[in-house]
């Protein structure tokens, strides 16, 4: 095996995408997997389809081409704002997409109805996250905006996203709030817009409570399928695997070294001035895992009294000390042993999109 790895196992990732479909599946709401995390890898888009997933989503049009050419038969939603210089490969690689300029939704209606396809848009609102969407203002012109469409884009409802740009959680009040925008814009365009869509791991929360609006019928999530974490509000999901990926590195040098070094300290690398408490002569493994590759205050190590000192761009540093005390292995850690870490959500978009780390699915 070629270190460092990401691996990803199967069944974890699969009961979790069954036990997350069938909690929303009571409450009458259809999962999409959002295959971001992974970097729109099709064997994870594989497994959704296989968990009882209705769809896959993904923010980058390029994953969502290579789930296309996988041969993947579920449908793809692309869930980023869709810029002007990608509506023609969208309106080939996507079925649905997350809209919010009426300028642009005109377009991807001219490029489809050319190419003799409809493809379905669904009106991102913004209820206060304050990153895409429409603003509730804007509404009371959406008879105007959409009277022209010529077949090629059919609107099919609303999304929302919490938790992205301002950290802004879910509530009954604005879940409500998105309902009553559908309904505004059923009134105003005179068609039935029968998607509601949320997103994204935040919300699990108000469907496990019941307290979900019934009109909402759509639920967009990744985080808590993959890391069984819901990092916006701050819970490990206890329903869910926690451990279904990890992050293996190699130790390249193990020494004891002091825990402070000697002379002026300037900045490191990556422009911080690092600060250190004498702890004496420590043990410190190298590993061949850095900044280019993981997020090094986004990793936790598995083996208990692993503590991550520091990283530069190829290189962790870990102090084993106290690992080696506990004997992870025969006489401590040494060169050529591995060292296995939990990811959490940045670490792993990193991981995954790192050309340095494989990607391996057992
Ligand atoms: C990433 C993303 C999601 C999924 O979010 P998680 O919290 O990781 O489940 C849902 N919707 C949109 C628009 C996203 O960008």
């Amino acid at each position: 095996m070629r270190y460092p790895v990401m691996v990803i196992n199967r069944d974890k990732v699969r009961r979790n995408a069954q036990t997350v479909a069938d909690m929303c599946g009571r409450s009458g709401i259809d999962v999409w997997g959002v295959t971001k995390g992974l970097a729109g890898d099709p064997r994870l888009a594989a497994l959704y389809a296989e968990g009882g997933f209705k769809g896959v989503a993904d923010s980058r049009l390029r994953n969502l081409e290579k789930i296309s050419e996988s041969g993947l038969g579920l449908p793809r939603q692309l869930m980023r704002i869709a810029m002007r210089s990608e509506l023609e490969s969208l309106s080939r690689v996507c079925d649905v997409s997350l809209q919010s300029e009426p300028e642009i939704i005109r377009s991807l209606d001219a490029i489809c109805a050319r190419r003799g396809v409809t493809r379905q848009v669904l009106l991102m609102m913004d209820v206060g996250d304050l990153r895409e969407g429409f603003w509730p203002l804007e509404l009371s012109h959406a008879a105007d905006y959409f009277s022209a469409l010529e077949g090629g884009v059919e609107i099919a409802g609303v999304a929302t996203n919490f938790a992205c740009a301002s950290g802004l959680l879910p509530s009954r009040d604005n879940l409500e709030r998105l309902v009553s925008y559908r309904d505004m814009l059923q009134d105003s365009l005179g068609c039935e817009l029968p998607v509601i869509s949320v997103g994204g791991t935040c919300c699990l929360k108000i469907i496990e409570e019941g307290l979900m609006p019934r009109q909402v019928n759509q639920i967009r999530v990744c985080e808590g399928i993959l890391l069984g974490m819901d990092t916006a509000s701050g819970r490990e999901i206890p329903y869910l695997e926690r451990d279904a990926l990890a992050i293996i590195a190699e130790v390249v040098e193990c020494k004891r070294k002091p825990s402070v070094p000697s002379g002026e300290i300037g900045m490191m690398a990556f422009g911080e001035k690092p600060s250190f408490v004498d702890k004496g002569m420590r043990k410190r493994a190298l590993l061949g895992i850095g900044r280019q590759d993981v997020n090094v205050d986004r990793i936790i190590p598995l083996d208990s009294g692993v503590r991550i000192v520091t990283a530069s761009s190829d290189h962790l540093i870990a102090d084993v000390t106290e690992a080696d005390s506990m004997s992870h292995s025969e006489g401590g850690y040494k060169p050529g042993d591995t060292m296995s870490f939990r990811p959490l959500y940045p670490a792993m978009l990193a991981a995954a999109t790192s050309e340095y780390v494989d990607v391996i699915f057992e």
